[in-house]
């Protein structure tokens, strides 16, 4: 039921993002990349899956390339089916020392990009009556570590939002839920394992090992292709009555 359809994923050109892409491709969904950093390999990657690829550059933290985004794909595709909003980045650090400018900036990838993609997809998915909204949250959504404020908030944050869209649009076709990650090794952790290793004068093998089993009681990390099994899942007529949930997947991070 997904051959055909057009997904965006926000921030695709790697981790969670680019696993979630590559998920939607193999059921034969049309991709809009988006994201900095290399994309001509994975747009031949995902082309060689048989669905038609674009990329777009936007820049998250801007409202108007947000929806430039949204309305490029309905151009190029015909429509923009499914929304990942999964765009994200993070900054650590106490809250009297956070930088006010990387404040903003984690808001306004990791939550107000959503916003901005949901309001400017919503029209076309209403009248289609049929639509998803799959939010990137963080087990960070459900319960908060110390230094991580912005991102905290932001996950906090697209949890209700999620809970927002799925009520606005809930006797329509569309359906909008958040999946809840654990640690996942992407650049995103691997950058918080290298300053872990280096201020606590550790080997980057034994920073990742503390890190995992601190908070991940599994002590392995969630995997991009296990993330991107569930997506394709809540946007198949199966989960067509799932609305505004929240999925877990951490390795028992939030069952303790
Ligand atoms: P990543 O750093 O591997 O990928 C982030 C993606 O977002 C990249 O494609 C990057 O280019 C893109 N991006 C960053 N800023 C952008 C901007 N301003 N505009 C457009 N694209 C931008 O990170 P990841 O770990 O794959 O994270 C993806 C999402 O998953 C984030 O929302 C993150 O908070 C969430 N998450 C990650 C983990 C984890 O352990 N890795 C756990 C829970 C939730």
């Amino acid at each position: 039921m997904l051959r055909g359809k057009t997904a965006v994923v926000t921030g695709s050109t790697s981790g969670i993002g680019l696993g979630i892409a590559n998920s939607l491709a193999a059921e034969g969904t049309n991709i809009m990349l988006n994201g900095f950093g290399e994309y001509e390999s994975t747009k031949a990657e995902i082309a060689a899956l048989g669905v038609k690829v674009g990329y777009h550059g936007a820049d998250m933290s801007k409202p108007a390339e947000v929806a430039d985004l949204i309305a490029t794909t309905e151009r190029v595709f015909g429509a923009c089916d499914i929304v990942v909003n999964n765009a994200g980045i993070q900054h650590v650090a106490n809250i009297e020392d956070f930088p006010i400018e990387k404040w903003d900036a984690v808001i306004a990838i990791n939550l107000s990009s959503a916003f901005h993609a949901t309001r400017a997809a919503l029209p076309g998915m209403k009248k289609r009556n049929w639509g998803r909204f799959v939010n990137i949250a963080s087990a960070h959504g459900l319960v908060a570590s110390a230094q991580k404020s912005a991102y905290v908030a932001a996950k906090h944050g697209i949890i209700g939002f999620t809970k927002v869209t799925s009520l606005e649009t809930a006797h329509t076709g569309i359906t909008a839920n958040a999946i809840c990650p654990g640690w996942v090794l992407t650049p995103l952790v691997q950058k918080q394992i290298e300053a872990r290793a280096q201020n606590e004068g550790k080997t980057v093998e034994a920073a990742k090992k503390e890190l995992l089993l601190e908070k991940q009681p599994s002590g392995e990390f969630v995997t991009p292709e296990q993330l991107g099994a569930m997506a394709v899942f809540l946007c198949s007529d199966a989960a067509a009555q799932i609305k505004g949930a929240s999925f877990v997947m951490d390795g028992g991070w939030t069952a303790q």
